[in-house]
């Protein structure tokens, strides 16, 4: 941990995650220091021309954690809180997550700090375009695939392959993931994240013994992820009584119909205001009495303050480290199961893989096949992650970890060091 670095952020988080992991599996200690710390960063400082005609800097991160099993894969994040460490901590995460389903992929991540909330959409598109330009010596279709995370989307994307391909002189599709489908998008993308929180959550149902279409849901964050895995969960027969965005959250103990409040969102920004619901804030919805909740906004929202409040017999969690390692003891002794982020949110990456593999064949797959592909790599995940929680006696995430963990150090030692 870097000096003045606070106990408790994301970092911290991944760090101790990884420590487990290493004890357990007893692994070498050189390949341990290896997995803790990213090969390569980049900060970089650029300027934006505003709309009033004013200059602006912003600060951007590329953070590659680790490209042993392929090139790095991750998203990019548009928002104030952005830090070094923050990025890192997500680029450690990715690693994990494209080892334990098992793609050929590495870990990486970006970030760039700015209020995109406060930006037009042409700041944006500038903003984008000189971000591109200032990490594009580091990525590329082979060496790190940028895609959506936190306030960015498929026509970030778009701007971001655009800006890319006109450097490179022609046009280049697979350096990013998550593009609109009219430029070499996958079918079923968009919704992949979402998906993939409701196939894990289901299995998790089915080994708990829990009947979804008993279970009530509460889903915090309604987003690209949050807003899917409501909608697929009450498509599976769940009641989904409680749902927020950063302004608030809304309660219906009957059950809000989902597709109805992502068009109240639509028009008015927010679900806060939603007719017929209760308002709760998004400390509220996390402890409210449900079967299952689901972290889908950002890290660090179950904490040892509240873990012993949480009432769900099952977390799934959409978001990337919602949960900090000290509430993760705390509900593993509650008896509370945990479907860990590097599992239940893997659907993203799963199918950005997908669409790297479709961009570079030129050769496009149907929907149908996308998901079955996704159900089907998902489950196996599932399974070889419980086989081994259930043999090392341990809870999910530390199962997860270890598989990914051992898959990494697995390739280094295969591969050899260099020279
Ligand atoms: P998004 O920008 O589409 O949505 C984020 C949602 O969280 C919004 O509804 C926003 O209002 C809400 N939010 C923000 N701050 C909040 C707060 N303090 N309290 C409650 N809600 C808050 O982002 P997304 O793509 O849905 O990502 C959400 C989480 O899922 C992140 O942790 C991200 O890293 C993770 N994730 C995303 C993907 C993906 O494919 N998009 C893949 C894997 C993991």
């Amino acid at each position: 941990m870097s000096e003045g670095e606070k106990p408790g952020n994301a970092y911290a988080a991944a760090l101790e995650q990884l420590r487990s992991a290493v004890e357990r599996l007893n692994l070498d200690s050189g390949i341990a220091q290896l997995l803790a710390v990213p090969k390569r960063e980049l900060t970089v400082n650029f300027p934006v021309r505003m709309d009033d005609g004013s200059l602006r800097v912003f600060t951007g991160y590329r953070v590659q954690h680790n490209v042993l099993r392929g090139p790095a894969k991750g998203g990019i994040r548009y928002h104030p809180d952005v830090t070094l460490e923050e990025v890192r901590a997500l680029a450690m995460w990715m690693t994990w997550k494209c080892a334990v389903v098992n793609i050929p992929f590495g870990g990486g991540k970006g970030g760039v700090v700015c209020n995109p909330k406060e930006m037009s959409a042409g700041e944006l598109e500038r903003l984008t375009r000189r971000y591109t330009t200032e990490i594009t010596p580091i990525i590329g279709p082979e060496q790190d695939i940028p895609a959506p995370d936190v306030y960015t989307n498929p026509q970030t994307m778009a701007w971001l392959m655009d800006t890319y391909s006109m450097h490179k002189g022609h046009t280049v599709r697979a350096v990013v993931t998550g593009k609109p489908l009219s430029i070499g998008g996958s079918e079923g993308r968009v919704e992949a994240t979402g998906r993939g929180v409701v196939v894990t959550g289901l299995e998790a149902t089915k080994r708990l013994g829990m009947d979804i279409t008993r279970c009530s849901v509460a889903v915090q964050g309604f987003g690209n992820v949050g807003a899917v895995a409501a909608e697929l969960i009450e498509e599976a027969g769940a009641r989904v009584v409680a749902v927020s965005d950063s302004r608030g959250g809304i309660f219906n103990p009957k059950g809000l119909p989902i597709g109805a409040v992502k068009a109240h969102k639509a028009k008015t920004g927010s679900v806060v205001g939603f007719p017929g619901s209760e308002a709760l804030s998004n400390e509220e919805l996390l402890t409210l009495k449900c079967d299952i909740l689901i972290p889908c906004a950002l890290e660090g929202q179950i904490s040892e303050k509240n873990a012993a409040q949480i009432q769900a017999r099952l977390i799934v969690e959409g978001a990337n480290g919602p949960t900090t390692p000290a509430a993760d003891r705390i509900l593993f002794d509650r008896g509370i199961t945990v479907v860990p982020d590097i599992l239940a949110n893997a659907g993203g990456v799963t199918v950005s893989y997908f669409e790297w593999v479709q961009g570079i064949q030129e050769f496009f797959w149907s929907e149908d096949e996308v998901n079955e592909r996704l159900k089907a790599i998902l489950t196996r995940a599932y399974g070889q992650v419980h086989d081994m929680a259930e043999r090392h006696r341990t809870d999910l995430r530390s199962g997860a970890m270890m598989l990914a963990v051992s898959r990494v150090a697995e390739a280094l030692q295969i591969r050899g060091v260099y020279p």
